[in-house]
């Protein structure tokens, strides 16, 4: 019922949206505050790390959720040189929405009783260290959305290309299956490699991603949106390259495992 309740309002959401963006059909995965992937990313990341608990008090349940986007968004930044204006709108509109899906869970919520704590969608990270203290992305794998990919983004059965956002609640639901093998080619036989390839600075290569170099890149686009989207007062540092490749759109087909 609760999980029911939290599914239909996050697609009622999305597809009411009033956005430029298109989307396709969200993804919706749980996990337990405690489950002891939460404490590893303390570890692995930084002591600064977010537990469920320090969103919420008394946080019981992680809900994540996968908004992706429409395949003719992604299509556009796969064949411009540049980053595609309709995917730096996309990344605008989407943040505005998860925060518009955070205020409605919590309306509802609130009609039964649960209480529910989020992070903002963006912009919650240490810009010198260029690390996130709360991942919505980690947030998503270990509620069973996807795995990682060799672009660093989560790849689902929706695929990488599109946003994802989180809430913690104070009600026990039963966690969703977490996938437990890689989704990606190149990890799964060594084959692909297009988002690497796709890297306009070579921030991202086979051995991992350079931070710094990645996110000059977005700046630089932030400086050209900016001005160009003056209209939604906003901050466009993105480019989003390495989501355009095969695990794009879902669950890449491996032909040579
Ligand atoms: S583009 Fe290919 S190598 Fe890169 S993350 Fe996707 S499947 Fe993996
Ligand atoms: S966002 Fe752009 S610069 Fe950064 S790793 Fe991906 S393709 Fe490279």
């Amino acid at each position: 019922m609760l999980k029911e309740l939290i599914i239909g309002t996050i697609e009622e959401v999305v597809a009411s949206a009033d956005t430029e963006t298109e989307y396709r059909k969200p993804l919706v995965g749980f996990a337990n505050a405690n489950d002891e992937e939460f404490e590893s990313l303390k570890e692995i990341v930084a002591p600064e790390y977010k537990f469920p608990t320090d969103i919420l008090a008394n946080a019981k349940s992680v809900v994540a959720f996968f908004i992706p986007f429409a395949k003719e968004v992604v299509e556009l930044n796969q064949q411009q040189q540049d980053c595609a204006p309709e995917w730096a709108i996309a990344y605008h509109e989407t943040n505005v929405l998860i925060s518009q899906i955070c205020d409605s869970l919590k309306n509802e919520m609130d009609k039964i009783g649960v209480k529910v704590g989020w992070e903002s969608p963006t912009y919650n990270f240490d810009k010198e260290r260029l690390l996130s203290f709360w991942s919505h992305r980690s947030a998503a794998k270990i509620c069973g959305l996807g795995d990682f990919g060799l672009n660093q983004m989560l790849i689902s059965k929706q695929g990488s290309a599109g946003r994802y956002g989180s809430i913690v609640i104070d009600r026990q639901v039963i966690p969703s299956q977490k996938i437990n093998k890689s989704l990606c080619l190149y990890y799964r036989n060594g084959s692909c490699g297009v988002c690497v390839d796709s890297c306009p600075t070579g921030a991202l290569t086979k051995e991992g991603l350079n931070k710094d170099l990645c996110y000059k890149m977005c700046l630089e686009n932030d400086q050209v949106f900016k001005e160009k989207f003056d209209r939604f007062n906003d901050i466009f540092d993105v480019c989003g390259k390495c989501q355009t490749g095969p695990c794009a759109y879902g669950i890449p087909d491996c032909t040579k495992e």
